[in-house]
């Protein structure tokens, strides 16, 4: 459309600038003169553009519209604005914005003259503010939507859901991939109506060995048309069989692991755009950093909350053996006391300090180890002597549990270890053994030699483990809600302990359990670096059995009043009772929750002492029981316990409890505060 004719005012030889092309046609619309500047933009030449020939270097699809809008324009004498495709001399077509006017003398078109600018940059340039706005504002959406979850489910159902239906996707998933095992997880997915969830446990095998290998090197797989790109072995059957025609799945590598993905679906062949996988790419990204964001606040949560509730247990557990010791050291200094009195009551003191000691141990060791401080001593070692040991240190627990201790250890192995840790695993697995099992029980230790591993069982008939709960028992401080009545001190240190021992000689534990009351079984594997053949030993015996004296009642009636002492702690029930019958109260005793009530009919105590955790039945139930009973429902209970957070004295104060003492209280106030109970009810 370039016409300069020679001898006009428009005649000035135009200066084009950035691409701008000027141009001239007759009064008829035909370019009738040359243009170089067309001419070196289009590489048309003269004979080219001249008339309508310059159409030509109209890209196809604009040039029935452009020929028409520039006829009317003739026709009508009217300006002109179009915008269109033309070739660039390079083949290339540009954007092009051409303008033009008729230029009028005397009421007549004489000829037309405008300017072509290619437009190309500034358009792209503005598309792509565009696409990268809706970027934004779909991030942004997502953001809004999701930032005040806390839930990693939630986070994932609402980014899905939000991305799936702005790219108006049959399904969107988000996958978490456990590095370790090439295997992905759909916990929560979008899909329209009608379409299955996808959610499940996949391998990453699915997608082939390719798309599997770029995956993991942080390219993304967009499949536009699964038939047409896709093989058999590359997963095209896989997404035909769940309806699935084209796919971009953005795979998000951290520290050079596949940890996350994004999977957009559709149903039918689709071919995305660039920013589309871009915005599944940084919506993938933004979405786990938000999941991992959310799983360690959760995992702070909890592990707070099991500090709180170590913090108390450990609270409770040394303030327990402090009120025995405080008893006895009262007891012993009285005048009248007897010298055998005086000998039980350092026994006492010996055996509470002993256990206030171990558990201090035990806390050292986890945390020693967990420091990296304590090495193995490994020796050559004969198992059934390490056996030996440990039966040895538990016995009297068995014996007092009057359990049955069977014992299998095939003669002569000798083991490579450290033999005072393993005495000390094989230990801690017996004393929970006999723990957990109510009085009675069967507890089996069976020692393996296969394969070049040593297996050590500890197999019990007791309280059982929930399956859901088999996984945290090796965590330091986990204690189950169903044994911490029998967990006799326990601060739930053992298996830690056991586990980090094990460990560090190179084996693994493990527990199993077929569910509560169904008994459970731990199991040690090491690996057998040394086994030599020696004279066998003497056969290890199972431990004898002894009968646990569960109830001690003292039934004298001389008219004092008549106190119950409800204390599993044997040297803490003796304390109490000493203490109380010294000061002239008529007292009996319980060491569980059911005998508690039975001697609380029987004897019709004035007041009962009762503590909290208690086999059986705990102090809550006791005391509800007891006031329920129109005997013994208006009896002073006082609650003698070493839980003393604000809610534990809820909780007394709800079941009928008339005051909650903390352990240990001074032998000369807890004297007082029974008294002043008892005269309260006279
Ligand atoms: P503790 O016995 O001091 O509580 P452990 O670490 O030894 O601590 O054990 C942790 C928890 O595992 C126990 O509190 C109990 O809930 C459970 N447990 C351990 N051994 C057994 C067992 N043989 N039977 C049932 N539960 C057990």
């Amino acid at each position: 459309m370039a016409n300069r004719p020679s001898a006009s005012p428009l005649q000035r030889e135009p200066e084009a600038a950035d691409g701008t092309i000027v141009w001239y046609a007759a009064a008829d619309g035909a370019v009738v003169e040359k243009n170089p500047q067309w001419q070196a933009f289009t590489g048309q030449t003269q004979t080219d553009y001249m008339g309508l020939g310059w159409l030509d270097a109209v890209h196809g699809d604009d040039q029935e519209f452009l020929k028409a809008s520039w006829l009317e324009a003739v026709r009508h004498a009217k300006p002109l604005s179009l915008r269109y495709r033309l070739r660039r001399h390079d083949g290339e077509y540009r954007h092009v914005v051409a303008q033009g006017a008729p230029v009028v003398v005397d009421g007549k078109v004489v000829r037309w003259v405008g300017f072509v600018v290619d437009a190309t940059d500034s358009l792209q340039a503005s598309e792509a503010l565009r696409v990268s706005e809706e970027r934004f504002r779909v991030l942004d959406e997502i953001g809004g939507a999701t930032r005040h979850l806390h839930e990693a489910d939630s986070v994932m159902a609402v980014t899905t859901r939000l991305l799936g239906q702005y790219l108006g996707a049959t399904r969107c998933a988000y996958a978490d991939v456990d590095s370790d095992s090439d295997r992905f997880t759909i916990r929560s997915d979008y899909a329209v109506d009608g379409v299955a969830s996808s959610a499940g446990v996949y391998s990453l095998d699915l997608f082939g060995p390719k798309a599997t290998s770029n995956l993991r090197r942080g390219r993304h797989l967009v499949v536009h048309d699964v038939d047409q790109e896709l093989g058999f072995e590359g997963g095209a059957a896989m997404f035909n069989a769940i309806g699935i025609k084209s796919i971009i799945c953005a795979g998000l590598v951290k520290d050079g692991q596949l940890v996350a993905m994004m999977a957009v679906h559709q149903a039918q062949p689709r071919h995305w755009t660039n920013d589309e996988v871009h915005l599944v790419s940084e919506v993938v990204d933004r979405c786990w950093a938000h999941i991992e964001r959310v799983r360690d606040a959760a995992a702070l949560r909890e592990q707070d909350a099991r500090k709180d509730e170590f913090i108390a247990t450990l609270a409770h557990e040394l303030r327990n053996p402090l009120a025995p010791i405080k008893y006895a050291v009262a007891i012993a200094s009285r005048e009248d006391v007897s010298p055998t009195r005086t000998v039980r009551m350092l026994g006492v003191i010996d055996r509470q300090v002993s256990l206030m000691s171990r558990l201090i141990d035990d806390l050292l060791d986890v945390s020693r180890i967990n420091r990296g401080l304590i090495e193995l001593q490994p020796e050559d070692s004969q198992l059934d002597a390490i056996v030996a040991r440990a039966l040895e240190a538990t016995q009297v627990l068995m014996d007092a549990r009057n359990h049955h201790v069977s014992v299998h250890v095939p003669p002569g192995i000798v083991v490579h270890v450290d033999p005072a840790r393993m005495v000390q695993v094989i230990g801690n697995l017996l004393t929970n053994a006999g723990k957990y099992t109510p009085p009675g029980g069967r507890v089996e230790l069976e020692v393996l030699v296969e394969n070049d591993q040593l297996t050590i069982s500890v197999r019990d008939n007791g309280l059982g483990i929930p399956h859901s709960e088999l996984g945290r028992l090796f965590q330091m401080f986990s204690q189950l809600p169903h044994t911490r009545a029998s967990a006799q001190g326990g601060l739930g240190l053992g298996l830690a302990l056991v586990r980090k021992l094990v460990e560090l000689h190179g084996g693994t534990v493990r527990a199993e359990s077929a569910g509560l009351d169904q008994g459970s079984t731990f199991t040690v594997t090491l690996p057998l670096s040394a086994t030599e053949p020696s004279a066998p030993n003497n056969p290890v015996l199972p431990a004898e059995t002894m009968d646990d004296g569960a109830l001690d009642r003292t039934s004298k009636s001389d008219g004092s009043p008549r106190v119950l002492v409800v204390e599993d702690n044997p040297d803490g029930r003796e304390t109490l009772v000493t203490l109380l019958q010294g000061s002239g109260y008529e007292v009996s005793s319980a060491d569980n929750g059911h005998d508690a009530i039975a001697a609380a009919l029987a004897h019709q105590p004035h007041l009962v002492l009762l503590d909290l955790g208690l086999p059986g039945l705990d102090g809550y139930e006791v005391a509800k029981a007891l006031r329920a009973q129109g005997t013994t429902s208006r009896l002073a209970i006082i609650a003698l316990t070493g839980w003393g957070s604000a809610r534990d004295l809820e909780r007394t104060r709800e079941a009928g409890f008339d005051l909650h003492l903390t352990k240990p209280v001074e032998p000369s106030e807890l004297l007082q505060l029974v008294q002043a109970a008892l005269r309260r009810l006279s």
